[in-house]
């Protein structure tokens, strides 16, 4: 895993994926917070359960429902200390050790740590200018049975996707599902940052579209605070609780006192305005970066990027393939920080590409970091 959160002197990072806590009500969810240790201490400091607390499954399914599933029942969720816990115990519960598992790709890469720690092999989905290409995964899936391997679970993070920013077209989605319908498929459905399109749109998620086929990881973390530490899992009965086993082996319980933080916060204010505010920061610090590198690469074309819609990533890419890893360096010595695409393939070799997270830069620094940024990109490709 890259050393993304280190952050020092004057370098402008646009490495790691943080959010933007400026936005959060921090009195307001600091009341909330003591009053529940000085009323309830002796429950929320407990140990508590493997499942999800009864308060915090309406704000998990107001969530949800935003994006066009309908709430989960109680028995269906799997709370989890954020979704790279669901990512673990997806790849030991769902899956036997020397199996594969199919991945988007360029990917995240704590999926593919997750899913190599817990055995597995990696296989890249096939995929086209369009995104995934459900079609090229039916032939791989059946040449990867030829050859005797087991493949049976499909990973992906459709929505504003970690680290290229792109959304998978609803009619993609369809036939991925349909693929993974008849193949026999668990599709396992990644979505921190569905809820973080800039202009509110949604795309109904594949979880929406075929609840028995599709296991869901949520997350807090990018939609309230990464520091509580709080996830859940949606899935099917049977693999809810075969998780569920695992989640407890994984971590007794999850945090009570997190998840009735969550659950006070939505009962007093639900999701709207806060996720509204999410929303604006984002839109704006990623006009500020977009706006910056089409003042400065724009002209030449050697370098292309889209527009993002939402989340918090910006894909840049070389038009004649340049490696950027060496880059890093160089950039660091300018003082800008950034992940080289290399970071994302799961077969460790280079990259044309490169990750710029926006959301957590400083609003006047962005422009700063993306002129240091071009001056050492522009000096690479000349
Ligand atoms: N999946 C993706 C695609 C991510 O980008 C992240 C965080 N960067 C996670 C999972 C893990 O997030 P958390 O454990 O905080 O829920």
């Amino acid at each position: 895993m890259p050393r993304l959160f280190e952050r020092g002197g004057d370098t402008v990072s646009f490495a790691g994926g943080l959010p933007d806590l400026d936005v959060l009500p921090l009195d307001a969810i600091s009341r909330q917070m003591s009053g529940l240790v000085r009323l309830g201490g002796r429950i929320a400091l407990q140990y508590s359960t493997p499942h999800v607390a009864q308060a915090l499954v309406p704000a998990i399914g107001d969530l949800m429902g935003r994006e066009g599933a309908c709430p989960a029942a109680a028995g269906d969720l799997v709370p989890t200390s954020g979704s790279q816990m669901g990512l673990m115990a997806v790849g030991l519960a769902l899956a036997e050790p020397g199996e594969t598992v199919l991945v988007q790709t360029p990917a995240y890469p704590g999926a593919a740590a997750a899913f190599r720690t817990a055995g597995l092999r990696l296989h890249a989905m096939p995929r086209d200018a369009r995104g995934l290409a459900p079609e090229g995964l039916r032939e791989t899936i059946l040449q990867l049975r030829r050859e005797g391997r087991t493949a049976r679970l499909v990973y992906c993070n459709p929505t504003f996707q970690n680290p290229t920013g792109a959304t998978l077209p609803a009619d993609r989605r369809r036939e991925l599902l349909a693929v993974a319908g008849e193949l026999g498929l668990t599709v396992i459905e990644d979505n921190p940052y569905g809820l973080l399109g800039f202009d509110g749109q949604t795309t109904d998620t594949l979880k929406a579209l075929a609840p028995d086929r599709v296991v869901y990881l949520g997350t807090f973390s990018k939609v309230f605070a990464p520091g509580l530490r709080c996830g859940w899992i949606a899935a099917p009965r049977e693999q809810a609780a075969a998780l569920r086993r695992t989640t407890e082996v994984m971590a007794l319980s999850p945090s009570a006192l997190a998840q009735a933080a969550i659950a006070a916060f939505h009962a007093r204010s639900g999701w709207t305005e806060l996720i509204d505010r999410y929303r604006a920061s984002y839109r704006e610090r990623c006009a500020l970066m977009a706006d910056a590198l089409e003042r400065e690469l724009g002209g030449d074309g050697q370098w292309t990027w889209r527009r993002p819609q939402g989340g918090f990533y910006l894909w840049l890419r070389h038009r004649d393939g340049l490696d950027t890893g060496p880059l890093a360096a160089a950039a660091a010595e300018h003082g800008v920080s950034f992940v080289p695409g290399s970071h994302f393939r799961i077969d460790g070799g280079p990259s044309d590409a490169l990750r710029l997270c926006f959301s957590h830069v400083p609003r006047e620094r962005i422009a700063v970091g993306v002129s240091r940024l071009a001056t050492v990109l522009r000096g690479a490709a000349a």
